[in-house]
């Protein structure tokens, strides 16, 4: 029997993992030709949700957990899923409900097919505000100019993987991560499901746009090293525009011998050439900054325990 695991990072999800429960303990019984593990990441949280999973994890032997010691964010939670999960496949789904579980055998169906990536694209998203849908959609837009790989549009986490697909992103180890390139990054066969996006069904979004742009600048610059050529790009028109000044002097001098007025000039320069000067620092330090990240070779994340058993970190 082939076995299927559904990878939760759950963060303070105390009040919708009731739902979850029994939304996804319908699904598994109407698909009991697979084995199941529920494999839920907690991401630190700070109230009953590692209760309640532990609780349930006695009643229910498919589920088992993985805590690790301090909220580390969902990108690393979800690589933590993937280092612990054994199954022959593996679905990433949130734990508000926002990703209907009931999607799953449509996702089963084309993994059996013998895609190894169905990922559900939302047709709407409700319950979400009209600025947050506007900036994810440019967001995507601009990544996708901007990169050679092809990114999926209005695509989210919820997925299906094949286990050669697991293995491939477990490889990637950096620690600013940015999943959604890498999905598009391991490539493999891929396969779109459509489907709506409900409302969070409790809770509260952990959301907030300093988040989101962070993410935003984690995902750009991971994927793609175009940023540096911004600078390339502006010392085109900035030379252009030497020269052009200098003819002018120049031909001014000696056609009309008109002196010119220095000052207003050598200001106009220099905020001009300390304004270029700053942008380049500023892109050279935000490279620098990530490769000082990468070498430090730290673990991405340290497990408290799992499935009742203290991780010592000794392996
Ligand atoms: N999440 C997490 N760690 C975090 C933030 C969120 O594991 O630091 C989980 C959260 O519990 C949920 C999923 O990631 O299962 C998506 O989070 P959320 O619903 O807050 O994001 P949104 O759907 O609003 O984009
Ligand atoms: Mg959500």
């Amino acid at each position: 029997m082939k076995k299927i695991d559904i990878i939760i990072p759950a963060y303070n999800e105390e009040e919708a993992l009731p739902f979850l429960f029994e939304r996804l303990e319908k699904i598994m019984k109407e698909n009991s030709n697979y084995e199941f593990e529920i494999l839920f990441i907690n991401d630190g949280s700070k109230d009953k949700t590692l209760e309640l999973i532990k609780k349930q994890r006695e009643i229910d032997s498919r589920i088992s957990y993985v805590d690790l010691s301090r909220n580390f964010g969902k990108e690393i939670a979800m690589i933590a899923g993937l280092d612990y999960s054994t199954g022959d496949a593996v679905i990433f789904i949130d734990a508000d409900l926002q990703d209907p579980p009931e999607l799953i055998p449509e996702l089963i169906k084309y993994w059996e097919e013998g895609y190894d990536d169905v990922y559900a694209r939302r047709k709407s998203r409700q319950g979400e505000t009209f600025f947050k849908k506007f900036t994810s959609k440019m967001y995507y837009k601009v990544l996708q100019k901007m990169s050679k790989v092809e990114i999926q549009i209005d695509t989210g986490d919820f997925r299906l993987l094949d286990r050669r697909c697991v293995n491939a992103l477990k490889k990637l180890r950096e620690s600013q991560r940015c999943s959604k390139s890498m999905f598009s990054w391991i490539g493999y066969k891929k396969k779109e499901v459509l489907y709506d996006r409900d409302p969070r069904v409790a809770g509260k979004t952990k959301w907030n746009y300093k988040r989101l742009v962070d993410l935003a600048i984690d995902g750009i610059t991971s994927f793609t090293t175009s940023p540096l050529r911004l600078s390339t790009f502006i010392a085109i028109p900035t030379f252009a525009a030497l020269v052009i000044y200098f003819i002018y002097v120049i031909i001014k001098c000696f056609v009309v011998s008109q002196p010119i007025q220095a000052y207003q000039a050598i200001i106009l320069l220099i905020l001009f050439f300390s304004g270029i000067q700053i942008l380049l620092f500023g892109i050279m330090g935000e490279y620098l900054g990530r490769i000082f990240n990468e070498t430090k070779n730290r673990p991405l994340y340290l497990i408290n325990e799992y499935n009742n058993k203290k991780e010592m970190n000794d392996e």
